[in-house]
């Protein structure tokens, strides 16, 4: 295993304000409103270990999440029965507007946020990759990176300067816009980043061959919104190729995001975004889902980068 903690940062170079961050907690509070009369789920076991064995953690905006006493991961007990009404969109507002698609912001978060980021997931890649080849100096011959949900393309620039081929699928026209517009300079592959989503009942062909040909599948954000992690997890496996790797980045349990939230249950912006985080992963709850692919684990590796806690690569 290869853990790194924490990295610093400048809140103001982002333009993370206390004005924003008091906004961002109205608005998260004001959201989780509209949705609290939504007909709603009653979960009965856990999504990441099937465990029905659950404690109360906390109520958010009239959201319940509970703990799994298995695995300790944290779930949403009541979701909204159709999660898909959450991100309905006319297409006219993004959802990464202000903070995200804004080129003096872009390159703030590139340095302070995502290179840092980037850089150790490349470095776990490389070191997998030296035990696993041998010959480390032809890695980035022809190694492809896609990312799935690539939001404003920051990860997909970072990849790029570190010599990766790239490749993103968004589903937010403005942010497929504005990262095909940073990422498609001379010499490149054009228009890097497509439209799309991951659906694992119905996957989009052109996505499915990205995946399949991917060395580096990134996820980041994104499986905590998801009805079925699990599944998802158990997907990569079944469909990338022998020696890749798969990066999530989740929200983590347990950590001082969970903490914070726990005690400011009416301040919360981040982290438990009630109703749109799912769960709230913990360490175990991920290894069982991985686990659960050995074969998978043999072959290939992960690594999770966790909000509000750390990162590692378990192989
Ligand atoms: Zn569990």
């Amino acid at each position: 295993m290869i853990a790194k903690y924490g990295k610093k940062f400048d809140n103001k170079a982002i333009k993370r304000t206390p004005k924003w961050l008091q906004d961002s907690m109205k608005n998260s509070k004001k959201i989780a409103k509209s949705f609290a009369n939504k007909e709603r789920k009653n979960l009965t076991k856990c999504p990441m270990c099937e465990s029905n064995k659950a404690r109360f953690y906390v109520n958010i905006y009239d959201f319940k999440y509970v703990e799994c006493q298995n695995c300790q991961n944290i779930y949403l007990q009541n979701p909204i029965l159709n999660t898909s009404e959450l991100y309905t969109n006319d297409g006219k507002d993004s959802h990464y507007s202000g903070v995200y698609l804004s080129d003096s912001i872009f390159f703030n978060r590139v340095k302070n946020i995502i290179f840092p980021k980037i850089k150790f997931i490349d470095s776990v890649v490389k070191a997998e990759s030296a035990l696993l080849q041998s010959k480390a100096e032809k890695f980035l011959e022809s190694k492809m990176w896609l990312d799935i949900g690539s939001g404003g393309g920051d990860c997909l620039y970072c990849a790029k300067s570190l010599g990766y081929k790239i490749s993103g699928f968004e589903s937010d026209l403005q942010a497929l816009n504005f990262s095909n517009a940073k990422l498609d300079s001379k010499n490149i592959e054009s228009n890097p980043v497509k439209q799309g989503f991951l659906d694992i009942f119905n996957c989009d062909k052109d996505l499915l061959d990205s995946i399949q040909k991917a060395d580096v599948v990134s996820f980041f954000n994104v499986l905590e919104h998801l009805d079925y992690p699990r599944q998802t997890i158990e997907f990569f496996a079944k469909n990338m190729k022998k020696d890749s790797f798969l990066v999530l980045e989740v929200p983590k349990h347990k950590s001082l995001a969970s903490f914070a939230n726990l005690n400011a249950p009416n301040r919360v912006y981040r982290h438990f975004i009630a109703p749109f985080h799912l769960n709230i992963f913990s360490l175990k709850s991920l290894e069982i889902a991985y686990s659960n692919n050995a074969d998978f684990m043999d072959d290939n590796a992960a690594v999770a980068t966790g909000g509000g806690g750390n990162a590692y690569s378990n192989s």
